[in-house]
């Protein structure tokens, strides 16, 4: 019974939309830890159960006692054996060496081990002391996950109708003789026309049916939502080249040829851009649209260059999920991406930017973000959005200083839209401890008493960055951090 008893909170844990999130805020990606918490407790407390009705037979009457109880409740037995092995199978085939060996594998069986497992409980359990009540609500989880994600998706595509995604990439970047590089950053940039809305830091999941119709990946969306809730909204997402879909995406698009955006979504994006200046108020439509970049500025205004490969291609969405924690409560945020982590901070701060020139309250006084590339390759990726982030910053006053620090750049970067709150390094990483100090300096002299610090990129980054929190935290404890009360940390990772 206690086994049976997590079972929907095991479930529920799992699924991307499940009632603990909607209760709390906290994503589903944030839960697997405990989902992978309950699923071992429940399979010990399963194997205590069986243990205990092997053994008693097996020590009155021996092999014989054992198998005339097994006979004499033969489904009881026999299906209580297969739940418990699916049970077993699912905690082993969950370990990460075994998730990371093909992560599609790992789903799809996960999905059928578990259906299996719970229609095997059924059988099993047979009610028992009206123990169906906890399977009942486990299947009454799942499918209130699958319906609400099913009309989401609907929605988001516009009944299968909507606007095709659409997809750049570049081939030809990073291979200047400037670089001490080989290949190019692989990235691809993918833009969608959506009825969805949602918050700088949340991730959506992106389905692609020309493709692989049966996997669904998540993106951090790097645009923030249109101004207007009536306006439909652009959704950039910016995806690291692997070696799976995001692959096959690449080798698609660059193959396509150099392509200009097609004329009817030009048409459109040039309605929507007009609409949103025609609706904003007369302080808002004296600056640059903050609300929608239209993305065939993407490398300024010369056409599409040589090394540009564009197409449209079918997706839908589904999402967006992840709680977002907004940085207007502190009075200090700084913030650390590394390569594609960016797309979890850039739209932070624009959300910050937005949100203080909408006059919304918001505590912060200074904002630093500090993103570790490669090479400058990246930076043409997020131009639409550096120049988005310049304009707020210029219409809101709010100190917002962006470091970016290309480690196998071996010359200086040049360009002549760089924006005056960038600071370029090349050929240099970033001394974590010592942009952690100089910030809580800054804060201690103004008498500040909060900071934010938020991570997003590989392990390593993320655990030097909890570790000087961890540190800065104990000296709180012992009263060395002057004003400071509340110093945050904000990791996140892009893996389950
Ligand atoms: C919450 C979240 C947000 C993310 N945001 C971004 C982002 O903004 N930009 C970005 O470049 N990447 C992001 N990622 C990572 C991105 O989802 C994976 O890199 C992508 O799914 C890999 O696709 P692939 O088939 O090309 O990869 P592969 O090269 O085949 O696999 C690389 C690794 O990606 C992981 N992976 C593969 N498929 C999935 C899947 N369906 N769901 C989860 N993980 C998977 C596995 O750990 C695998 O080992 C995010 C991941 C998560 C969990």
């Amino acid at each position: 019974m206690m086994s049976a008893g997590m079972y929907p909170f095991m479930f529920a844990m799992a699924l991307k939309v499940n009632p603990i999130s909607l209760l709390t805020g906290i994503s589903h990606a944030h839960l697997q830890v405990y989902h992978q918490a309950t699923c071992i407790l429940s399979l010990i407390f399963a194997i205590i159960h069986t243990a205990v009705f092997v053994n008693a037979p097996l020590r009155e009457g021996g092999m014989n006692a054992l198998k005339e109880v097994w006979f004499g409740d033969f489904i009881s037995y026999w299906s209580g054996t297969v739940a418990i092995f699916f049970m077993l199978w699912i905690c082993l085939s969950s370990l990460g060496v075994f998730r990371k060996m093909s992560y599609e594998f790992f789903v799809v069986q996960h999905i059928i081990s578990a259906a299996l497992f719970l229609g095997f409980s059924f059988v099993h359990f047979q009610n028992l002391l009206d123990s169906h009540i906890w399977l009942w609500a486990t299947l009454g989880v799942w499918l209130f996950s699958i319906v609400a994600r099913s009309l989401s998706v609907l929605m988001s595509s516009n009944f299968f109708c909507g606007p095709r995604a659409t997809v750049r990439v570049l081939t030809q970047a990073g291979k200047g003789l400037d670089l001490d590089q080989d290949r190019p950053d692989e990235f691809l940039r993918l833009s969608f026309i959506t009825p969805l809305r949602w918050h700088a830091g949340q991730h959506v999941y992106v389905r692609f049916p020309g493709v692989y119709p049966w996997q669904a990946h998540p993106f951090t969306c790097m645009s923030i939502p249109s101004f207007s809730p009536h306006l439909p909204n652009k959704l950039v997402l910016l995806a690291r080249v692997g070696k799976g879909i995001t692959r096959q995406l690449y080798d698609r698009t660059a193959g396509h040829g150099n392509e200009h955006v097609p004329n009817d979504e030009k048409v459109s994006e040039t309605n929507v851009a007009t609409m949103s200046t025609l609706e904003r108020s007369p302080e808002e439509t004296t600056g640059t649209s903050v609300d929608y970049i239209p993305e065939k500025h993407i490398f300024q205004e010369a056409g599409v260059p040589f090394d540009q490969h564009t197409r449209e291609i079918t997706a839908y969405l589904d999402g967006p999920y992840n709680h977002s924690y907004g940085l207007g409560i502190y009075e200090h945020a700084v913030l650390f991406a590394g390569g594609s982590g960016i797309t979890f901070c850039l739209p932070q701060v624009t959300e910050l930017l937005h949100r203080s020139l909408s006059g919304y309250p918001i505590l912060t006084k200074t904002v630093r973000l500090i993103w570790m590339v490669r090479s400058f390759d990246l930076l043409r990726w997020i131009q639409p959005e550096l120049r988005q982030l310049d304009d707020l910053i210029h219409r809101s006053g709010l100190a917002v200083r962006m470091d970016v620090y290309a480690y196998r750049e071996t010359v200086a970067y040049e360009d002549e839209h760089v924006h005056d709150f960038m600071y370029v390094h090349h050929a240099q990483r970033v001394d974590v401890d010592a942009v952690i100090d100089a910030e809580v300096s800054k804060a201690t002299e103004v008498m500040s008493k909060t900071m934010c610090i938020v991570s997003c990129g590989p392990k390593s980054l993320i655990a030097l960055v909890g570790n000087k929190v961890s540190s800065l935290n104990a000296m709180m404890a012992m009263g060395k951090l002057a004003s400071l009360r509340d110093v945050r940390f904000v990791p996140e990772q892009f893996s389950f």
